[in-house]
């Protein structure tokens, strides 16, 4: 099973959230909101080969949190993963849309001048902007879109564009969901949580999206699981 955007250590317990994790084997993305929550993160996933620690800056703590970008430049180097990233849209955020543009195009430039990087990016109610910024930084790496939630036709633009997704729980239970799911590129789609945020009883969570992804598929969840195993493997050789 992969968990390709899993806050492990948002949870309420941590250390105790990242033994559980080991033990059901799963290949996991630990991504983190902000920079100085990295060293402690990684911590979490030392002796574990299949957690990854991903660095991050989350859009909506842009404005609190921006100082912190130059300590994102410094832990760029310690790993090949960047997450959670990217721009919010929402109302309650609007204030700082300017600034996040500014974080988010930053963290992609430190992207690129490390020769890219797999970056889990947020785009709700953003999608558009999301895109074009990408866009502008075609070196960043591979961009894996967690959570999408766009239109149709910035779907099709993802994409064109040669972006990733990572699909929770939540994307299976809405009819805009399932028509964003169907409409994938089976070869470029990876399964996740968001844990704790979108519940945190992992296994379970996981285990629904691969049955959504065989239904959609016409396949087995044994098969639906392999293809989505084969994905990684090729998300991970891009690195
Ligand atoms: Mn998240």
């Amino acid at each position: 099973m992969i968990d390709f955007h899993c806050h492990i250590d948002l949870f309420p317990d941590p250390y105790k959230a990242a033994h559980e994790i080991r033990k059901t084997g799963a290949y996991v993305l630990s991504v983190t909101t902000t920079p100085k929550a990295f060293p402690k993160t990684s911590q979490l996933s030392k002796g574990s080969s299949r957690i990854r620690t991903a660095l991050g800056l989350h859009p909506q703590l842009a404005l609190e949190r921006k100082n912190e970008l130059s300590l994102f430049e410094h832990l760029i180097g310690e790993t090949n993963y960047v997450g959670e990233v990217g721009l919010d849209g929402g109302r309650d955020f609007r204030s700082s849309a300017h600034t996040q543009k500014e974080v988010f195009s930053q963290i992609l430039q430190f992207c690129e001048n490390r020769g890219g990087r797999i970056i889990s990016i947020h785009s709700r109610h953003a999608a558009t902007e999301v895109l074009y910024h990408l866009r502008q930084k075609p070196s960043c790496g591979t961009p894996v879109l967690h959570w999408f939630s766009g239109t149709n036709e910035e779907l099709d633009q993802a994409i064109s564009q040669g972006c990733w997704f990572s699909v929770g729980l939540p994307m299976t239970r809405s009819q805009k969901g399932q028509a964003i799911l169907a409409k994938l590129p089976r070869n470029r789609v990876l399964t996740e949580t968001d844990a704790p945020f979108a519940g945190s009883s992992i296994v379970p969570a996981l285990h629904s999206v691969q049955k959504k992804f065989a239904e959609i598929w016409s396949v087995t969840e044994e098969e639906a699981e392999l293809m989505l195993h084969n994905n990684l493997k090729r998300l991970l050789a891009r690195q």
